[in-house]
């Protein structure tokens, strides 16, 4: 028996000829693996598919089959919308301009504003890509290698190695099943997790020279000039909020990544239960509990001191 709603999603699919995929601006694991992990089971399906995210595909993820197919624009028309790991629709950029309200959002962000028509929101799961990775056989898809090497890189990248609170063993069960189709763990688990570019290390070390703490708070700010001189494509902040997190004793970390519209990307990590989607929210961003984003608009100086207000209000609450 399945319930009403991944009968409505099935037979969407079903009846479903050109299927558009859309994930969001600077994306990150979970968002390419969604992508492609749902727009080549729907390929292998018969459908014919575009799989869509503004900014492109991150170097880091080139390794998976299919990511030479994703684009930054759709083009044509559809019969079926789909909005994968994004908690409302700002998150895609321009992608959906001019696009109908999205058939189906599938995503697991508590923030999630429920925009499209079908929504499969979980935010009990560790990554959209678990949400896909149970349910592609229920919508009768096919859960192949290539697949499966995309889910499992949602899985692996979100959950940080399997390291964040929310795994449980049904997580691990469910990436045992993906390992059963004959994806290799160690190799994506390297290339997603471990390997860097030298341009984004540089990148690290330009934030982490200029690293700041106040009590259990500790920042870095990524600035335009440092991307330049380290040569890092990306608009991210190559993952440098992780290496913060790990200092001990920092029980709020924060990135803060001059934007070349003149907006900052702020990232927020938290341990202990703080919940920093909702300082995220004030900020028009959202996100999980224990790790937020925000893109605001403002120089680098003015919304450093309003975020680290903000933020530091959350950590008096328990002081
Ligand atoms: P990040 O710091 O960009 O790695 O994002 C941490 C979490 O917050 C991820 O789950 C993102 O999807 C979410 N997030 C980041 N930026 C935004 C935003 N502008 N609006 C809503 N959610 C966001
Ligand atoms: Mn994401
Ligand atoms: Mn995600």
């Amino acid at each position: 028996m399945i319930d009403s709603l991944h009968q409505e999603i099935r037979s969407k699919i079903q009846a479903a000829q050109r299927i558009l995929v859309v994930t969001h601006i600077r994306p990150d694991g979970d968002a390419i693996g969604s992508l492609l992990g749902l727009g080549l089971a729907l390929q292998q399906a018969g459908k014919t598919v575009q799989m869509v995210c503004e900014d492109g595909i991150p170097q880091t993820f080139h390794y998976l089959p299919g990511s030479s197919d994703i684009r930054s624009q759709p083009s044509g028309t559809f019969d079926m919308t789909i909005v994968v790991d994004c908690s409302d629709l700002n998150r895609v950029g321009n992608a959906l301009n001019g696009y109908n309200v999205p058939d189906l959002n599938v995503d697991h962000h508590i923030t999630n504003l429920q925009y499209a028509r079908l929504n499969l929101v979980d935010p009990l799961a560790v990554a959209t890509a678990e949400i896909l990775a149970k349910n592609l056989g229920v919508w009768g898809l096919p859960l192949t290698t290539e697949v499966a090497a995309s889910l499992l890189t949602g899985l692996i990248t979100d959950t940080l190695g399997f390291r964040t609170a929310n795994v449980t063993p049904e997580t691990l069960r469910l990436v045992a099943s993906l390992m059963e189709t004959g994806v290799d763990l160690s190799q994506i688990y390297m290339r997603s997790m471990v390997q860097r570019s030298f341009e984004a290390v540089r990148f690290w070390g330009a934030g982490l020279s200029r690293l700041e703490r106040e009590d259990s708070l500790v920042w870095a700010t990524l600035t335009m000039a440092d991307r330049q001189a380290s040569g890092y494509k990306g608009r991210d902040d190559a993952d440098l909020i992780n290496i913060l997190s790990a200092i001990h004793g920092a029980e709020i970390a924060l990135v803060f990544v001059e934007q070349p519209n003149g907006n900052v990307k702020v990232s927020w990590r938290s341990q202990s239960g703080y919940d920093v989607s909702q300082v995220a929210m004030l900020f028009g961003g959202g996100g999980h509990p224990s790790a937020a984003g925000a893109e605001i608009k403002g120089n680098l100086e003015e919304v450093r001191r309003q975020v680290l207000y903000e933020t530091k209000k959350l950590l008096q609450t328990r002081s």
